[in-house]
């Protein structure tokens, strides 16, 4: 019997795993993909809002600044990426200005640090600003993170603690028993205490299996996005349009944490919770709304474009509550964006509001809450580079020559917790093919790789989701 089961391993249901795992609890976290972080946490602008955006009295306005004020520490814990770029929100004449001075009131009553910027100082800031943008408000402690490597390293870090991982798992059937439920899965019935629904675009799907009267209608609002080659930096900060109740944050510049940079995203309704491909229309719009902003965009250095869909919903905040009627279930639904940012505060809220009324919670010996850093040859000092291909030669082979990812690196990330199955699981986890040739290069070097590392033949390896297989018959 379980304690807890958690559905969804995307950033909400791993940060959470992470979390319980510092207790004595059996913990099960299951997801229907191949691989962790697939959902909205693998497409997304990355970036960690310090919280002023959210009006005030939502969950998300609780969330969201105390989730920010975690994250820096968090990501030290994990040996993830935490990058301060600082966010200028652009304002275009003095109707948006007005609106820069209610963000500033809410930063105000929030505590987050900004500074005013006049037109002038603006664009000191940031050269490539628009001439229309007249004021900015400046969130010079706002950062962008690697959204997967987060949430890889937090189950990581939860299966080390004895939480066991049920991946290609999706979750067909809740029943109810006496003490709690039983979580069915194709191969699998978890009988549990305690059951999250932490399903990202399926949550009120998942919600359903329990209860009649769930209290939220979830449909997906696709956003696309370009990415530029990191060659070319249009911007030194995130730009941020003057957010709007219909459009929401806008389409944005975002620095990533790797040099590149995301334009985007677009925010269309989509019925298919599976629609996630991009559209000229989707595009279009994208590149129509930076302009406004931004200019000398170079769209033409775009090396790749994907879209990303937010579990958006009729109440338009975070659903964190027990389903009324279903002791012991509990929703973490409708987590679209500030989601990134709120995960660990929705963690601790979980926990401290709602597991812990119902499981005694107990520390247990020898948790260890941290995770090393793996070995990233470009990150490393030239000596530290010769010590480590002097012990192990396959970190002198580069198999990425855009981003310089040696086959050491690559063969690392297989043989870990929560290793990489998959050629995309290799690319979230050390980033070959995220360069200028997109794998073209290194993709067969990876099958390659995958096929000896997991001992199974390279036309068993898939690229992306089960049967996505990339070769199909071997030709001798
Ligand atoms: C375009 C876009 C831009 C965004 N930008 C930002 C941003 O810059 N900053 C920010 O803070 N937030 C941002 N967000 C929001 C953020 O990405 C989400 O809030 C967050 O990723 C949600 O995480 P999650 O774990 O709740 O959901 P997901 O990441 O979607 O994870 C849900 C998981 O549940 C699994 N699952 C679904 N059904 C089943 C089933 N039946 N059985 C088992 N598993 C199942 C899925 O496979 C998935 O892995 C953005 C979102 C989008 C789409």
């Amino acid at each position: 019997m379980y304690d807890i089961v958690i559905i969804g391993a995307g950033i909400t249901g791993t940060m959470l795993a992470r979390e319980l795992s510092r207790y004595d609890l059996k913990l099960a976290l299951i997801d229907k993909e191949n691989d962790i972080a697939d959902g909205a946490t693998m497409a997304n602008s990355a970036i960690v809002h310090t919280g002023y955006d959210p009006e005030p009295g939502t969950m998300k306005a609780r969330m969201n600044p105390e989730g920010c004020r975690l994250y820096e520490q968090l990501c030290k814990e994990l040996g993830c990426k935490y990058t301060v770029v600082g966010a200028l929100v652009a304002a275009c004449g003095a109707d948006e200005e007005r609106h820069l001075d209610i963000l500033a009131a809410r930063a105000d009553d929030r505590g987050i640090p900004y500074k005013m910027l006049d037109g002038k100082a603006a664009h000191e800031a940031e050269p490539n600003l628009s001439d229309e943008v007249t004021k900015a408000l400046d969130f010079y402690t706002t950062a962008v993170i690697y959204p997967w490597e987060v949430a890889i390293a937090c189950a990581e870090v939860a299966v080390t603690n004895g939480a066991e991982l049920y991946l290609n798992s999706p979750c067909t059937a809740i029943e109810r028993t006496d003490g709690g439920y039983i979580v069915r899965t194709p191969e699998r019935a978890l009988e549990t205490r305690l059951v999250v629904n932490a399903a990202g675009v399926y949550a009120e799907n998942i919600a359903r299996m329990v209860a009649d009267n769930v209290r939220f209608r979830i449909t997906p609002r696709r956003g696309e996005y370009y990415v530029l080659d990191n060659a070319v930096q249009p911007v030194k900060h995130i730009v941020f349009p003057v957010p709007s109740k219909e459009k929401g944050k806008g389409v944005l510049a975002v620095p990533t944490v790797y040099g590149n940079t995301l334009i985007g995203p677009s925010s269309d309704v989509v019925e298919d919770l599976a629609d996630n491909g991009t559209s000229t229309e989707g595009l279009d719009y994208v590149t129509k709304n930076i302009r406004r902003l931004v200019k000398n965009v170079p769209l033409n250095r775009s090396i790749r474009t994907f879209a990303g869909l937010r579990p958006s919903a009729d109440v338009h905040d975070f659903v964190i509550e027990e389903q009324p009627g279903a002791e012991g279930f509990v929703n973490a639904c409708c987590i679209e964006s500030p989601g990134l940012a709120s995960a660990p505060a929705i963690a601790r809220y979980i926990i401290n509001e709602l597991i812990s009324k119902r499981l005694t919670l107990k520390e247990k010996q020898g948790a260890v809450l941290t995770r090393e850093r793996p070995a990233v040859m470009e990150e490393l000092s030239p000596e530290e580079r010769s010590e480590l291909i002097k012990k192990e030669p396959s970190y002198g082979r580069i198999i990425c020559r855009c981003e310089q990812i040696s086959e050491g690196e690559i063969v690392a990330c297989i043989r870990r917790t929560c290793g990489a199955r998959t050629v995309k699981g290799v690319k979230k986890r050390v980033r070959p093919g995220m360069g200028r040739c997109q794998g073209g290069f290194c993709e067969p070097r990876v099958v390659e790789i995958l096929a000896r590392e997991l001992n199974c033949a390279p036309t068993e390896i898939v690229l992306d989701s089960a049967k996505s297989n990339i070769l199909e018959s071997e030709n001798r």
